[in-house]
């Protein structure tokens, strides 16, 4: 499978890049690790007169922290995050979560901007990036502006993003030391796409559950937060009934397609069957 023909361009910086962007519309696309694109350009579902390839542009890769805020840039790559020291100590769910993406030769191309930009209901990371209340931060004609990623997605590879909007770094408020974390995964063998998948942060208290947040992966079009299902697990002492009741109000706000992965009623349960193994797994990670 060959690509159509297309102009490439390697800006090598993000006003350069927004202004390219700006010049050649919506013939134009961003290429970061290319690991979504790419495929889409081989089978002519996507085929872009132009090119524009981020990774010239200096300053979009790389972990830093100011305070309790981690800034990620876009261009970090999934490998590349699973490898910070600093965000397994503090985030340790982004490791775990992106260490479920794929396999090595496409976490090593694959980018953090790439994954949460693309609108890719099937990519770990979206959720995640909600579970913690994470923003984007979008740098485009307008100048730059914050997202956040449970404001960020409107459909199936339909985004906040801006025409001519660069999404240029990520940023994370670290949750509380000694929280609890899981990403749960279900996927039919190594390197898949979720057939369903949970994220869980919480922190405990005294016995009981003093804050939760829930995020779940590949069960509608978009990543979903599951503000509902937290709002259950907070305050409680996460007892079977009340994981129940979390997994029902969970479960009721997906939306699957039948597919490859398995039927939507089988998926649907399957976001019950993930968060309440998360919920168990983070609170056996959390200190009271
Ligand atoms: P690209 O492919 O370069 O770009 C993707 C899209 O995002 C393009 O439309 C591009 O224009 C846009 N874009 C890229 N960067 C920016 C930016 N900074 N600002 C605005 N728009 C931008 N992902 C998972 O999460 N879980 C999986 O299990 C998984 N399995 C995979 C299995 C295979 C075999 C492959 C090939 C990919 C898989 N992926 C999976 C996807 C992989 O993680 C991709 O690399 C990632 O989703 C996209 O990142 P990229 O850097 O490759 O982006």
């Amino acid at each position: 499978m060959i690509p159509g023909a297309f102009d490439y361009h390697r800006p090598s910086s993000v006003a350069d890049a927004a202004l390219l962007l700006r010049q050649l519309g919506e013939d134009a696309r961003l290429l970061a690790g290319g690991h979504s694109l790419i495929p889409l350009m081989k089978t002519r579902l996507a085929t872009p007169d132009h090119l524009i390839d981020l990774s010239g542009v200096g300053g979009l890769k790389g972990v830093r922290r100011s305070e309790e805020v981690f800034v990620i840039g876009a261009m970090t790559t999934e490998h590349e995050l699973i490898q910070s020291e600093q965000l397994a100590e503090a985030v340790p769910i982004l490791r775990e979560a992106a260490a479920t993406i794929a396999d090595p030769q496409v976490r090593y191309r694959g980018t953090i901007g790439g994954n949460v930009a693309n609108g890719d209901p099937g990519n770990d990371m979206p959720a995640v990036m909600q579970c913690l209340d994470a923003r984007y931060v979008l740098v485009g004609p307008g100048g730059q502006r914050e997202v956040a990623a449970r404001a960020f997605y409107r459909g199936a590879y339909d985004t906040a993003l801006a025409p001519g909007e660069i999404l240029t770094e990520i940023r994370i408020t670290a949750p509380p030391p000694g929280h609890g974390f899981a990403y749960e995964k279900l996927k039919r063998r190594i390197g898949d796409y979720a057939t369903a998948a949970a994220a869980v942060v919480l922190t405990m208290s005294g016995g009981r559950c003093a804050s939760a947040s829930v995020a779940l992966t590949n069960v509608a079009d978009t990543p979903l937060w599951a503000e509902e299902a937290a709002a259950i697990l907070a305050g409680s002492d996460l007892g079977k009934a009340t994981l129940e009741r979390a997994a029902a109000a969970a479960e009721a706000i997906t939306s699957p397609a039948s597919d490859l992965h398995g039927p939507a009623e089988y998926r649907v349960k399957m976001a019950g069957v993930m968060l309440r193994r998360a919920v168990m797994r983070a609170l056996s990670r959390a200190r009271a």
